[in-house]
């Protein structure tokens, strides 16, 4: 983000470092079946190659750089289209990607849909949220198709070489008001102000020169994220990396605790 044309990009870093951590856990568990039951070589090489394939074409598909929503002093890039959830999108073309571009002055009305799936096992019902943005054209008809972003599960986007993360909230707040803004240089102020922590390799350094016992984990309720900050430092100073607010608990329950007090 530099000079007069300042932008954001939005990717899905921690949900591909998630499918990365998936697939060696698949790797693992094949091995680890292999030695159980060395006869069943075959199958334990289908079932976790499937499982595999799958994992590293949604790390490709769905978590790529193509994903990516870059917001600019001009407009909202993204990708249209779904989300790689079983093997039969595969053979559903319409359901990959589509790049899209809408300047602000024809963005119209931006939804924020949580879909929650609910996935029936023998242990019970597992609950999966997603959270889906809807934008429209000005002018569009109530019954025209919204453009859809597939926006993220619940751990959010993360700004690119950035520490920080946007909710799927905190993305169309900064969206609906890069679209209300009334002229470029207001946009491009508004790009400039919003807060881009520092990036994820200098935060690790800050912590790991921290000493272990001044190490204290804090929730942000802004960022829905758990962090870790230098207790040395004046509470004051103790700032989420994400959002650099300074309003951070010890954790969600204390948290939700301020809210009882207040209501
Ligand atoms: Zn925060």
């Amino acid at each position: 983000m530099a000079g007069n044309n300042p932008q954001i990009v939005l990717e899905r870093r921690a949900g591909r470092q998630l499918m990365g951590c998936l697939a060696a856990v698949v790797i693992f568990g094949c091995l680890v079946c292999l030695a159980i039951q060395p006869d069943a070589v075959v199958e334990i090489l289908g079932f976790f190659g499937i499982m595999l394939a799958l994992v590293l074409f949604s790390k490709r598909h769905d978590h790529s750089k193509k994903r990516n929503i870059i917001l600019t002093p001009q407009g909202i890039q993204f990708s249209e289209g779904g989300e790689f959830a079983s093997i039969v999108d595969i053979f559903q073309s319409e359901k990959y990607y589509n790049p899209a571009s809408i300047p602000w002055n024809e963005l119209g009305e931006v939804k924020h849909l949580k879909k929650v799936f609910r996935n029936r096992t023998d242990n019970g019902t597992i609950e999966s949220a997603y959270n889906i943005l809807e934008l429209k054209k000005q002018g569009d008809l109530s019954h025209t198709n919204p453009s859809t972003i597939y926006y993220c599960n619940d751990l959010g986007r993360q700004v690119l070489n950035s520490q920080t993360s946007f909710t799927a909230e905190r993305a169309v707040a900064l969206i609906e008001k890069l679209r209300d803004a009334d002229s470029g240089e207001e946009r491009i102020q508004i790009l400039k102000n919003t807060y881009v922590g520092k990036s994820p390799g200098e935060i690790k350094r800050q912590i790991r020169n921290t000493p272990w016992k001044q190490r204290l984990t804090r929730y942000c309720p802004a960022c829905k994220l758990i962090i870790v900050v230098d207790g040395q430092k004046e509470q004051s100073e103790q700032r989420c990396h994400s959002c650099g607010s300074n309003e951070i608990y010890k954790d969600e329950d204390e948290y939700l605790k301020t809210l009882d007090k207040k209501a």
